[in-house]
This record gives structure tokens, C-alpha cells and sequence, in this order.
């Protein structure tokens, strides 16, 4: 699934410094992902943050592949899940147990437990980083991460509100001892920044806002999408993880075995007929089946 959007990413630098950053901007991407999801507003605007977080940090990474940040805590959020490639493929999704009271605060939607982030690479490497839940909010627990795991001063600052987002990264070569001045100037300016400004401006106008007196360059946009990689093929790997004869009842019995891509919607159907030929085809012996 797929939406013509305006949604963005902009790189820039502040010249003649060890000092970058990128402002994020999505509209069309986290509508699509809410699309047919009826989300109370703290569920929607994490879930656009999240987005918004994993568009930033995937433009971090200099590799081909995907970045995946997931948040697996304790509280009525069991789900929260959002993937960036590199190209700029963009989806998530979130869950809440069901029948609980939603909380209006990041803690009290995740509660207590983990911020992973996995970078898969193209090449099938895979590289995950996992922390606690710090924080009182979304880039908070990013930033903690960055202190714990990769060294590399960093500030996000990431709004949401109905179907738009935002947010900023600043990051920060290691080592450039003598930039600290300039690191908390920047800081100090980005930290300026209303919530409303971030989700309603434009990138070019919110980087005039912040850095009209600041020497920077802008690098040209990555345009961002909602894109899943969902397949039949891919659903198919999954269903012949599962047991064989429960599958086959399952069809047998409501005439299908339907299954719903949770970040886009898309239906896949399998009747008794395909369900035996996907398990006939993984049970043939090894040498026969090219
Ligand atoms: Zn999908």
C-alpha cells in the first residue's frame, strides 16, 4: 500500500563542525498507518512519533537495510513497532490491551521494559541495541539509548498530533572536544522549538526558524512513504511455522485460513486446497524440490 505524500526527511550540517542533523516531516505516511484504525489520540500521536523516530534514525545510518524500533514495556502498549529503510519506506503499528483506560503519558502507555532498535542490513546482517525505558517521553528514552550504547552525543525532540508529525535529531561527531559550546548553542536553539512549530511548518521554513543565524547546509530531502513489505509469499513463511493440521482445520472449518497484515491492512487468503499445497510443498524431501 502505497500513498503519494510530501512526507520528508532533510540532512543538514552546520558548516565547518562535527555537528549534523535531520528534521523529519510526515503527514500522508502516519494517516495511511492509521487508516482503518480507530486509535484513541495518545495511541495515534506515539504511533506517529515512533514513525517519526525510526525516519530520523534510520537517515543516521549509512548502510542499505532497515531500522526497526520497537518498545516492549509492562504497560496497556504491548505493541509499538515502527521500520524505516533506507530509501525511505516507512510503517508501523501499535497495540493496546484491550478494555484498559488509555493513559495521556508515554510511561503510563508503556509502563516499564525495553527500547530495542535492529538495523537490518541488506546483506543480512542484523545488529540490535537494546536499553531500558528512561524517560518521560519518546526521544527521551531515544536519548538514553544514545548515552548508553553509542557514545555519540544526540537530542530528539518528536511531536504528533492527529495524522502529522515531527521531529528533529541533532547529533554530534565523538571526540570534537572543543565543540561543546557550539553543541549546547545548538541545543539551546533547537530547544526553542514548539511542539506545534514541529508538526505544522514547513522543514525549510523550521530550519530558517531555528538556524537563520547559524551557518548550515541543507542537503536535498529524502522523500518518505508508507510502504509495507508485506507478501503473500512472506505471510506463506509464516503460516508453515505453524502447526500443519491445526491450519488444515482452521480451513476445513470456516472454508479459509485469513490472515491481515497488521501495519497495512492487506488480506491474504489461503482456502483448503492452498493450505495443502504450501505444506505438500515443504514436505517434499529436500532433493526434490527445484
Ligand atoms: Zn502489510
Amino acid at each position: 500500500m502505497t500513498e503519494v505524500s510530501r512526507d520528508s526527511c532533510h540532512r543538514f550540517i552546520f558548516d565547518h563542525s562535527g555537528i549534523r542533523g535531520q528534521i523529519v516531516s510526515l503527514s500522508g505516511s502516519v494517516k495511511t498507518a492509521l487508516e482503518h484504525k480507530n486509535y484513541p489520540e495518545p495511541l495515534s500521536s506515539l504511533l506517529g512519533q515512533a514513525m517519526t523516530a525510526a525516519a530520523l534514525l534510520a537517515d543516521t545510518i549509512k548502510m542499505e537495510g532497515s531500522l526497526i524500533l520497537q518498545v516492549q514495556g509492562d504497560g496497556p502498549v504491548n505493541t509499538l513497532v515502527a521500520q524505516a529503510t533506507d530509501d525511505g519506506d516507512l510503517r508501523g503499528m501499535i497495540h493496546c490491551a484491550e478494555g484498559v483506560v488509555v493513559p495521556n503519558n508515554f510511561r503510563g502507555l508503556v509502563g516499564d521494559g525495553k527500547l530495542v532498535l535492529t538495523i537490518d542490513a541488506s546483506g543480512n546482517e542484523r545488529y540490535q541495541g537494546v536499553v531500558a525505558i528512561e524517560g518521560g517521553n519518546l526521544a527521551e528514552a531515544i536519548e538514553y539509548y544514545f548515552d548508553q550504547s553509542e557514545q555519540l552525543p544526540t537530542r530528539v525532540w518528536l511531536s504528533s498530533s492527529g495524522q502529522r508529525a515531527g521531529g528533529i535529531l541533532l547529533q554530534k561527531n565523538p571526540g570534537e572536544y572543543e565543540e561543546w559550546f557550539k553543541w549546547d548553542h545548538l541545543v539551546a536553539l533547537t530547544h526553542t522549538v514548539s511542539e506545534t512549530e514541529l508538526v505544522e511548518l514547513e522543514p525549510v521554513d523550521l530550519i530558517h526558524r531555528l538556524y537563520h543565524q547559524e551557518s548550515i547546509t541543507v542537503y536535498r530531502p529524502v522523500m518518505l512513504r508508507f510502504r509495507c513489505g508485506c507478501s503473500r509469499q512472506k505471510i506463506e513463511s509464516v503460516l508453515i511455522q505453524l502447526d500443519q493440521s491445526e491450519i488444515e482445520q482452521i480451513a476445513e472449518d470456516s472454508g479459509e485460513v485469513s490472515v491481515e497484515c497488521e501495519f497495512c491492512n492487506q488480506k491474504y487468503d489461503f482456502d483448503a486446497v492452498d493450505i495443502s499445497a504450501l505444506f505438500r510443498a515443504t514436505n517434499v524431501v529436500p532433493e526434490l524440490r527445484q
